[in-house]
């Protein structure tokens, strides 16, 4: 990578950074396709997240990412919204636009990507997602918006947020979603009728890598399973999911896609997916050791 007087600048907001596999996708990307553009992070604490926002402007970076914890508490610093981030209510991808910042959410259109990739409309679908954090909401919105017909399961402790996402959903979109308390028996009884199992939880992430948050003897053949937990890349749930027959799609996959997405908003161009996720793949497998 050669930096220039003329190369634009890209990059990702978030605490922790150091272990983002963003910077490694964007660059080799740019590389690729010969573009002069760069991608830095920059571990922003959260009281310092208007500067670091004003700065980014002042500094006319093309665009920037926004992770963990600053999702949500970006969208008042930003001019523009698209109308899926605002429902959503959580942003993690902004384009400055001649100094106007426009915030995006592309990890609900990656996890679509991630699907339809695979050939899995979620049109009429009867989908039970585990989850009602960040990830878990950007997902339910996307799913009700294809028309899914959508179980949300989460734990006891915070039931209450499954229930507020499922009431946000039914205000804008007219959807009515069930939400049920984690529990083995909530669990079978929503699988039974289930086309896709969404893990939305961090459960099975590293260093917790050897659980799953579901029964392996509930899995079964003709069941799409997707974990968007991407670290490790094959989770025990996707494991469990295989052996019994069921069609497994990898969180690396989203990752990569909310990735593409951005990419194509700051430089207009269509990203080289393949190499992204090559490289995406090689950095988890370094950071694993
Ligand atoms: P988050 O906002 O912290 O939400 C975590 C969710 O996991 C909550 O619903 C939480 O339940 C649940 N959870 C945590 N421990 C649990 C346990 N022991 N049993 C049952 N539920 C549990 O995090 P997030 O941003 O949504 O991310 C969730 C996971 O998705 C992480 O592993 C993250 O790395 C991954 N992710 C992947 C992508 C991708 O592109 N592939 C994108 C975003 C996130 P409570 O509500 O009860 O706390």
């Amino acid at each position: 990578m050669n930096i220039s007087g003329k190369t634009k600048i890209c990059g990702l907001i978030g605490d922790p950074v150091e272990h983002t596999m963003s910077p490694v996708m964007h660059n080799a990307a740019f590389d690729k396709l010969s573009l002069d553009y760069a991608y830095l992070p920059f571990r922003v604490k959260p009281e310092e997240l208007p500067q670091a926002v004003s700065g980014l402007k002042a500094l006319n970076a093309t665009g920037f990412n926004v992770t963990i914890p600053h999702k949500v508490a970006v969208i008042p610093l930003l001019d523009e919204l698209d109308p899926l981030a605002e429902k959503i209510g959580a942003v993690n991808t902004v384009v400055n636009d001649n100094g106007v910042l426009k915030g995006y959410n592309t990890d609900a259109s990656g996890f679509l990507q991630a699907l339809l990739e695979r050939e899995v409309e979620p049109k009429s679908m009867n989908i039970v997602l585990l989850g009602a954090g960040g990830a878990a909401r950007a997902i339910a919105y996307i799913l009700s918006e294809w028309n899914a017909r959508l179980t949300i399961l989460n734990r006891r402790e915070e039931l209450d947020w499954a229930k507020a996402i499922a009431a946000n959903i039914r205000k804008d979109l007219g959807k009515d979603i069930e939400v049920f308390e984690l529990l083995p028996a909530h669990l079978a009884a929503a699988l039974e009728p289930a086309d896709i199992l969404v893990n939305a939880t961090s459960v099975g992430m590293s260093p917790n890598s050897g659980i799953s948050p579901v029964p392996a003897q509930l899995m079964k053949s003709g069941l799409v399973v997707v974990d968007i937990v991407y670290n490790p890349v094959r989770t025990k749930l996707l494991q469990d999911a295989a052996a019994a027959g069921a069609v497994t799609v990898e969180g690396l996959d989203m990752l990569v896609w909310q990735g593409a997405l951005a990419f194509e908003k700051w430089t207009g161009k269509k990203p080289p997916f393949d190499l992204m996720k090559e490289v995406a793949l090689s950095e988890l497998e370094k950071n694993e050791k």
